[in-house]
């Protein structure tokens, strides 16, 4: 019997590798929610819906329907890449003026209520590891396992330069460490969905372990 795994937490704690990973080795469909924010993010940079750091809200609420998320696995590495309306943008998802940007369009509900609804539909097909900050309460509160992943700050800012630097991006560790903080506190204190642990989902604090550890302890919590 398939399931639906939900894995919320704080931004770059590994939650996509970990989600991926178990995926990967019970056979499951992953699915990157963030992926989706940040897909919507990007359109409204290439739009021109941002001035000076503000978002054109009516505008925005328009054109949502004509924005389309889908996901395909690359052909050569097996790894899932977000397309947006038919263009494979995963490379320009993940810069920093996305990250920076996409905590202020996830705090609009009509986008929340759109992407929401394609999760959903999506998890119609069980057999879903997907990963978010509101998939335990919000997307799928009734799914059957529920991980809710956290790091300290630092830890977590040093994984994500660290991974940044080996793409060849230009970044300072300063500028990730303060746009995870601002992140935390954004997701956690917007008024829709807020990003909050789900009363039965199970917490690791992943700072100390290993991503093969890490991996180890999931497909336990799978098993059980
Ligand atoms: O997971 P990732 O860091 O790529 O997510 C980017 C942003 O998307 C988060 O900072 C958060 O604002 C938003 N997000 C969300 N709900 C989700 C997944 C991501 O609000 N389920």
């Amino acid at each position: 019997r398939k399931i639906i795994i939900a894995i919320d937490g704080f931004s770059s704690c590994g939650k996509s590798t970990m989600a991926k990973d178990l995926a990967r080795a019970i056979g499951y469909i992953y699915i990157d929610s963030g992926a989706m924010y940040r897909a919507v993010t990007l359109y409204c940079i290439k739009n021109g819906l941002f001035t000076n750091g503000e978002i054109n809200i009516p505008e925005l609420e328009l054109r949502i329907k004509d924005i389309h998320i889908s996901f395909k696995l690359d052909e050569k590495t097996n790894l899932p890449q977000t397309y947006l309306n038919g263009e494979n943008v995963e490379e320009e998802i993940r810069t920093m003026e996305v990250s920076s940007k996409v905590s202020r369009v996830s705090a609009i509900d009509f986008v929340r209520e759109a992407l929401v609804n394609q999760q959903q539909e999506m998890g119609k097909e069980k057999g879903i590891v997907m990963d978010g900050r509101d998939i335990g309460t919000t997307v799928f509160p009734e799914s059957e396992l529920k991980i809710f992943v956290t790091a300290s700050p630092e830890i977590r800012a040093l994984r994500r330069y660290d991974e940044m630097v080996a793409k060849g991006m230009e970044v300072k560790f300063e500028e990730i460490l303060k746009n995870v903080k601002d992140r935390d506190y954004q997701d956690q204190n917007r008024e829709v969905s807020p990003l909050k642990r789900a009363a039965d989902a199970i917490l690791l604090d992943n700072s100390l372990l290993t991503v093969d550890e890490q991996k180890d302890w999931l497909l336990q919590q799978f098993e059980k």
